[in-house]
């Protein structure tokens, strides 16, 4: 789970870690009012979307009056940005971040991210931070520092320091700097969080050590044992048919192909979209309906994949063992009862119950085109979608 840029500035707040002061504003009268009460001469107007490159798509905006923070305000609120994260068809901007403007002496990039190559927490630092990281780690991987974290010990202050050394943090600032790195990995590791991102770290005039953006991502498994974590959920910011999705309990991930997929068991739909690829289509989702799923959460599920715009054929590739083929085939039935089925639709079924399944989904009169194999199936999806 995401969560916006001025929510993790209150979580860092909360643990000490130097932020900038700022304001959540959801109107123009808000925001000028949020400016008010900061009453600092340089006011930022940021739009709180979950992506990041705003700065660069003009969702950043520096404000030296009053007016010019109620104009700036007035033209993001309602607007669709996109930046290079968005996709192009960008997020619309309903929430803004007031903040008092910083005098910027360098911006710096640090990090905590679960490394799976060392299966370790590492933070990761440079002195090559603000808005083309990316590029930074593409092209000059090396000057991008990184502390790999013993589970048992944390990060430690000498590793602390030591990065704040390799990002070339003036040495009278090393401290803070490590000050705030200890702070961000207690929050981290506390909040259950994937990612963390301070992007950019500035140094001020003031000799501010601070964060002027942060970026959260939690791990969605721990969620439950967080329950302020998940009050700051925005569902504005999330795919419908995911949110969908998850109320049912089922694994299902958007992706931007158009073949739609229902499989049981995370290793076949993976698998299953793979083999998509390899025939040369590009699936429109994963979807894992379990082991155990009812009629009802499969008719749910088909009911999800229907209602996308995006998938113009379906593939059900289903290897029933606890799941069975007939319940497989009773949501698939009831699902296109009610929205219809105006798109391919290619099932291949094996194990538990087979010949029930393929006898139901034969007397239903639904077209469907029966694939023995799933090469087979993944093949004749991908003619049809052409
Ligand atoms: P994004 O990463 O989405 O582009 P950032 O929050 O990193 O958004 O802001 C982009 C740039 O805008 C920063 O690199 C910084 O130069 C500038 N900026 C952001 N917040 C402030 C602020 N409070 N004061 C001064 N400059 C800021
Ligand atoms: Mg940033």
């Amino acid at each position: 789970m995401n969560i916006h840029e001025y929510q993790g500035k209150q979580l860092l707040r909360d643990y000490g870690v130097a932020v900038s002061k700022g304001l959540v504003a959801f109107s123009p009268e808000e925001a000028v009012a949020a400016a008010k009460e900061l009453g600092t001469d340089v006011i930022v107007v940021k739009a709180q979307i979950h992506a990041g490159g705003r700065g660069k798509a003009g969702g950043v905006k520096i404000a030296k009056t009053l007016d010019e923070v109620r104009e700036y305000a007035t033209e993001l609120i309602g607007k669709t940005l996109v930046t290079h994260q968005t996709g192009p068809e960008g997020k619309e901007i309903k929430r803004l971040l007031i903040e008092e403007g910083s005098d910027i002496k360098k911006e710096y990039y640090l990090g905590l991210v679960l490394d799976n190559s060392v299966d370790r927490v590492t933070l990761m630092g440079s002195e090559e931070g603000g808005m083309d990281i990316e590029e930074v780690a593409a092209s000059t991987p090396e000057k991008i520092f990184k502390e790999v974290i013993d589970p048992v010990v944390g990060l430690t202050g000498f590793q602390a320091r030591r990065m704040a050394f390799n990002m070339n943090i003036p040495a009278h600032l090393v401290n803070k700097a490590a000050k705030f790195m200890l702070g961000l990995y207690q929050v981290f590791i506390e909040k259950d969080a994937s990612i963390v991102e301070i992007n950019p770290l500035v140094v001020t005039g003031g000799d501010d050590v601070l964060a002027l953006d942060a970026k959260f991502n939690f791990d969605d498994s721990a969620l439950f044992r967080h329950k302020d974590i998940q009050e700051l959920r925005d569902l504005d910011e999330e795919d419908a048919k995911e949110i969908e999705a998850s109320k049912h309990g089922l694994s299902y991930i958007s992706l931007d192909g158009n073949i739609g997929c229902m499989v049981n068991g995370a290793g076949l739909a993976m698998a299953t979209m793979d083999t998509i690829n390899y025939y040369g289509g590009t699936p429109a989702n994963f979807l894992d309906v379990g082991g155990s799923a009812t009629a009802e959460k499969v008719t749910e599920a088909f009911k999800i994949i229907l209602s996308d715009k995006n998938v113009k054929g379906i593939f059900v590739n289903i290897f029933g063992g606890i799941m069975k083929c007939d319940v497989i085939a009773e949501g698939v039935i009831a699902a296109t009862k009610e929205l219809g089925l105006q798109v391919p639709l290619t099932v291949r079924l094996e194990g538990t119950n087979v010949d029930k399944g393929k006898a139901l989904l034969k007397e239903s009169g639904l077209n469907i085109i029966a694939a023995d194999t799933m090469a087979d199936g993944a093949q004749k999806i991908v003619e049809l979608v052409g």
